[in-house]
């Protein structure tokens, strides 16, 4: 497998018109990509299965409206390998795996679709299990669990674990403190000047886990009315979106969109921490995690700190426990000091630590894995048969 950043750079060379799909897939090492059609119903769906080292790909199905198919191919290509690093950076015995389902999820959702969508997913038996994303709801996630069971993260009313957002938020906050341990050699947060980008779920569970460190909190939302009842409830101050970049404060936490660290933000950051929900919180992930490193900015990666929603779902594969997964999540604290502390060593940016730390237990426990043992065998079974029983 090609390091992450060796891909990534690759990547950002191709033009849409010209993507060599064979050789995308060996140089980021997907092991599978399985297109899923059915015009009688309106399907048109890609899953990506990137490694299963580890075990099972798990990953959300994400409907989206993509400009073209390369578009779509590119998302889940991009986002099937991210959760490959998750997993394994969050000590989960999972492989990555993503869905795209190409369409508006507006206009174009159909209850037939699904059901579609849901046996292509069983037909993988059990090599992919999915998930909520970007464009679904409870309502399509039903139906697709009326045809397999390799599904996760289902509604609690399903007997699944419900919105990961208040997790997310766990983990966001134990990221941020330990990167504020290194930035501050304390890490409490009381007194500091923490900014907000989103009030949304999991924005506003962060906000309520940093206000009560009494923390000076800065929040903003494209919609204010979102953001100011927020700023109500905890005693914060409202900012105009565009202002949030340039705000003097100690850490800047961006819970909305990707790509906002980028050429045109980056000049006017004085933060001394980055740390936030946000995926793909860099628009260039090599260029700008180097140039926040010689700016003095600890930047915590944001597939590592926000991964608190995964371990929720996966906490379900064995029976979902509350307690469990939070007390899993709060090991993002430990996980984070341990990549600024290989990042020191090795003279290398956060992200690079991360992606390193994460390729070094997938090759690990692959070289382990070549080790024949009845017993272990099974014991990676367990979510399977959770799965199966739990119908
Ligand atoms: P959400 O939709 O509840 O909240 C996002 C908020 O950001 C919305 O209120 C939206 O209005 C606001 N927003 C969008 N663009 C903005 C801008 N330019 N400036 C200010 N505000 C803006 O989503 P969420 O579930 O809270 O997730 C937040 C981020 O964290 C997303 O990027 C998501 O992919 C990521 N994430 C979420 C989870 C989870 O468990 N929910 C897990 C991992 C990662």
């Amino acid at each position: 497998m090609s390091s992450l950043a060796e891909v990534e750079h690759q990547e950002n060379k191709l033009s849409d018109t010209n993507f060599p799909l064979f050789s995308s897939l060996e140089s980021a090492g997907h092991e599978q990509v399985v297109v899923c059609s059915r015009p009688d119903v309106g399907l048109k769906a890609i899953i990506a299965v990137h490694n299963t080292t580890l075990g099972p790909a798990l990953g959300g199905t994400r409907m989206w409206m993509y400009q073209n198919e390369q578009e779509a191919i590119r998302d889940v290509l991009r986002l099937s390998r991210g959760m490959t690093y998750k997993a394994a950076i969050s000590g989960l015995n999972l492989g990555g795996g993503k869905a795209v389902i190409i369409g508006d999820p507006h206009t174009d959702k159909n209850e037939h679709l699904f059901h579609a969508f849901g046996r292509f997913v069983d037909s993988l038996g059990g090599r992919y299990i999915t998930a909520e994303d970007v464009g679904m709801t409870e309502q399509e996630m039903e139906w697709i669990y009326s045809e397999t069971k390799y599904v996760t993260g289902i509604p609690k009313s399903m007997g699944g674990s419900g919105d990961p957002s208040p997790v997310t938020a766990y983990g966001v906050y134990m990221g941020m403190k330990a990167a504020a341990k290194r930035a501050y050699g304390s890490d409490s947060l009381e007194g500091k000047r923490v900014a907000i980008q989103g009030a949304g779920n999991v924005a506003s569970n962060l906000a309520r886990y940093i206000a009560k460190e009494n923390a000076e909190l800065f929040v903003t939302d494209i919609y204010r009315e979102k953001a100011e009842k927020l700023a109500k409830e905890l005693s914060a101050t409202y900012i105009e979106p565009d202002n949030i970049y340039c705000l003097d404060v100690d850490i800047f936490s961006p819970c909305a969109l990707g790509g906002v660290v980028n050429d045109e933000t980056l000049p006017v950051l004085t933060c001394d921490v980055i740390a936030g929900a946000a995926n793909n919180i860099l628009d260039d992930e090599t260029e700008h995690a180097a140039r926040l490193d010689g700016m003095g900015i600890i930047y915590a990666p944001d597939y590592v700190i926000n991964a608190g929603g995964i371990i929720n779902i996966s906490s379900e594969l064995e029976g979902y426990n509350e307690e469990l997964a939070m007390r899993k999540t709060s090991r993002i604290y430990d996980t984070m000091t341990d990549i600024l502390e290989y990042a020191d060593t090795n003279n290398i940016t956060t992200l690079e630590a991360s992606n390193r730390l994460a390729e070094e237990r997938i090759n690990a426990v692959g070289n382990i894995g070549k080790i024949y043992s009845s017993s272990s065998h099974f014991s990676h079974r367990k979510g399977e048969l959770y799965m199966r029983d739990r119908r």
